[in-house]
């Protein structure tokens, strides 16, 4: 299969992701039948050589199996995308007619998912995504564009996206399985547990045990903005570099594989209502919420409170 990765408004950091993926990592796909026509890390070809790739697939020389767009679209000024040139036209028309040609289309990062970081408000390039601006169902392409698969653009969400979840989708891909997708577009196989589950943390979590200030054992949800319970990725059943996450390591998650990310405010701060946080766990009611951690809290274990448990 012939894979094409274009980077538009990006930090390039899912290029790195992708340089990370351990299981499996990109050279086993490459191996087992993937062909990079141009990755923007990996090819040594200078880009004279990419705009002749593009030009063949443009006009159907070259079949192109998947296109991979990593970064936000920018559209400005006026919707010219001129902002963001390539060939003389806004690399978004580019990428728009290569969409067109691929048999799927995968929006690498939350940014080519969603707009992400640089369709936050203000969004001063009128930066959106490939299929989304944030919640709002129409990027780059309306809802109902589909692919030449019949498939919507398939959002690796994640700011950056796990590595794992890329070679995997790619996997997949390669393989002829299905990838069923969720609302947002994000295939199921990698979204359906949250950040919260598999956090070594967890039982100072329960039992409402937590510091105000980073560089504790406890819990980062009920002070220090944690959106683990709320946000769906792979990132503590499947560990970084088969090796930590930002929880495990005592940064908060920040709850970048939604649509809504970066949410407005500060990230390293707990919004309240009284003394329970605002947004709680995916599908808990407040009422229960309340009633349950204040017991909780008098239940805590000597262990917990003491800080003796490695988080
Ligand atoms: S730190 Fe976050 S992910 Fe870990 S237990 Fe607390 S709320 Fe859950």
């Amino acid at each position: 299969m012939r894979l094409l990765w274009m980077q538009a408004g990006a930090c390039g950091g899912d290029t790195l992701s992708l340089l990370s993926a351990d299981h499996p990592p990109l050279e086993q796909l490459i191996d087992e039948g993937l062909e990079l026509l141009w990755q923007p890390s990996l090819s040594t070809d200078s880009t004279r050589r990419l705009t002749q790739i593009i030009a063949d697939i443009i006009a159907g020389r070259t079949p192109l199996d998947i296109l991979c767009v990593e970064g936000s679209l920018i559209t400005a000024p006026r919707n010219t995308g001129l902002w963001d040139p390539l060939g003389g036209r806004g690399k978004k028309d580019v990428i728009a007619e290569l969409a067109g040609a691929a048999q799927y289309v995968l929006a690498v990062g939350t940014c080519a998912a969603y707009g992400g970081v640089h369709a936050a408000p203000p969004n001063p390039a009128d930066c959106v995504g490939m299929q989304f601006t944030r919640t709002q169902a129409d990027g780059l392409f309306r809802a109902d564009w589909r692919s030449r698969s019949g498939l919507p653009v398939i959002n690796l969400a994640g700011c950056p996206t796990h590595p794992n979840t890329i070679t995997k989708a790619l996997a997949f891909l390669l393989r002829g399985l299905a990838l069923e997708l969720d609302p947002w577009q994000r295939p199921t196989d990698f979204f359906t547990t949250t950040v919260h589950q598999g956090c070594t943390r967890n039982e100072y979590h329960e039992y409402d045990v937590e510091d105000t200030t980073l560089g504790g054992r406890g819990c980062l949800f009920f002070n220090l903005g944690c959106q683990g319970p709320l946000t769906l990725a792979p990132c503590n059943q499947e560990l970084w570099n088969s090796r930590s996450s930002k929880t495990r390591a005592g940064v908060p998650c920040f709850g970048c594989t939604s649509p809504t990310f970066p949410r407005d405010g500060n990230l390293f701060r707990t919004e309240k209502l009284g003394h329970i946080p605002l947004q709680l766990p995916l599908g808990v009611q407040r009422a229960h919420y309340m009633a349950y951690k204040d017991l909780a809290q008098q239940a805590a274990p000597e262990r917990l409170i003491d800080r003796k448990m490695e988080p």
